[in-house]
């Protein structure tokens, strides 16, 4: 009877543990359910990079979060440039070929739990003392590495080896996908804002940017300044030269302005070849000086044709300041097309003088 009872009572206990286990590990899973949710609602790589590399340190009580991508052709690097992406304190690090991750990776199709070398902890995690343990999992798509994304912990028993990694794993699947899609919806988004001769913003961009300027300058009463840029005698360069020719200069033309201003200047093509810049907090002054270097640096400028004939082109530069009355305006729109009439008059002012040349004129509030 004792030793039913007591058989009956290890039963009992051996159940209990199984429960708790199984309750334990739902309620793991959901948690990591919730976290492949959010990533998947995720509509911007921005949003998608910081959920992965901020929210997931708090989500899953981590030390740190690191993400390291594959960038073979640097256009990750210039897409996270364009989109003013921080590199999170180089926990988003790109590597140009699969040296890293066929060394990190010997098993792609496996999550790797537990210690980590004091070197590649310190390659992974930046700035990171102490760390006990960590979850590293590839990124694969299509059998072809993209990444990797590595959870550190302080305890060195939360990531080891005989933990169970299907979690982990199908995380980390989602990772993959998520990256993927984001990337690419991202480079056709770009694709559909940029010139692509030019490669600075085209003019549907432009009237969206330019309207958010507006409103920016008139919170801050921040001086704006509109100038357009316009090559003289375009038609002949084409005529001379051919078409292909002409391509250059206007690509050699956009580098050029685009050199000379700053950041947080807008510039768009605004129609064949003639390029219109924002300049924020700029005024008039300020704005002559730029004006002038562009005009300089174009003069000085010599394009090569495929045929090693040289081009020189020059530009003609017209420029108007907007600064807020410190009240509220009450239509905005109608102040940025004014705005940029005046310049464009600007413009034709400095060709008529005799093109090469800059010219500023006032702005009129009403
Ligand atoms: P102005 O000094 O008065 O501005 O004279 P312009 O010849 O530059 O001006 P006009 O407006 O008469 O001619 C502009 C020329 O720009 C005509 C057009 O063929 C050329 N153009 C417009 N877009 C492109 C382009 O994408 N590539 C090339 N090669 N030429 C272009
Ligand atoms: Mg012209
Ligand atoms: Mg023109």
């Amino acid at each position: 009877m004792m030793d039913l009872e007591r058989e009956n009572h290890r039963l009992q206990s051996t159940v209990n543990n199984l429960m708790a286990r199984i309750e334990e590990n739902q309620k793991i899973q959901q948690h990591y359910h919730q976290f492949e949710f959010e990533l998947l609602a995720c509509t911007s790589l921005a949003e998608l990079l910081e959920h992965l590399l901020l929210d997931a340190r708090r989500h899953f009580d981590l030390a740190a979060v690191s993400l390291v991508l594959l960038d073979r052709d640097y256009s990750l690097r210039d897409l996270l440039r364009k989109l003013d992406i921080s590199l999170f304190d180089n926990h988003l690090q790109l590597r140009h070929n699969e040296e890293f991750f066929k060394s990190m990776y010997p098993h792609p199709e496996r999550v790797k739990l537990g210690g980590l070398d004091l070197m590649t902890a310190s390659r992974l995690f930046p700035g990171l003392a102490q760390l006990g343990s960590a979850a590293c999992l590839p990124l694969v798509r299509q059998g072809r590495f993209i990444g990797g994304l590595h959870f550190g912990s302080v305890s060195a028993t939360r990531f080891t080896p005989d933990k169970a990694a299907d979690f982990v794993f199908h995380l980390a699947s989602i990772v993959a996908l998520c990256l993927e899609s984001c990337v690419g919806r991202e480079h056709l988004r770009q694709q559909g804002q940029v010139d692509m001769l030019t490669q600075v913003k085209n003019r549907r961009s432009f009237e969206l940017d330019f309207a958010k300027e507006l409103e920016r300058a008139e919170r801050g009463d921040d001086p704006l300044t509109c100038m357009f840029v316009d090559i003289d005698h375009f038609k002949r360069v084409n005529d001379s030269f051919g078409h292909q020719a002409g391509d250059l200069c206007l690509k050699a033309v956009a580098q050029q302005v685009s050199k000379q201003l700053r950041k947080t200047d807008l510039l768009t093509r605004y129609g064949g070849e003639e390029f219109v810049s924002i300049l924020p907090r700029c005024q008039a002054p300020q704005a002559e000086i730029i004006a002038e270097r562009i005009r300089q640096s174009v003069d000085q400028m010599r394009i090569t044709t495929e045929d090693r004939r040289s081009i020189a082109v020059t530009v003609s530069v017209g420029m108007s300041t907007w600064q807020p009355l410190g009240e509220r305006t009450p239509d905005l729109g109608d102040v940025g097309k004014r705005l940029l009439a005046r310049a464009d008059e600007a413009m034709y002012t400095a060709k008529r003088d005799g093109r090469n040349r800059i010219c500023t004129l006032a702005f009129s509030q009403s």
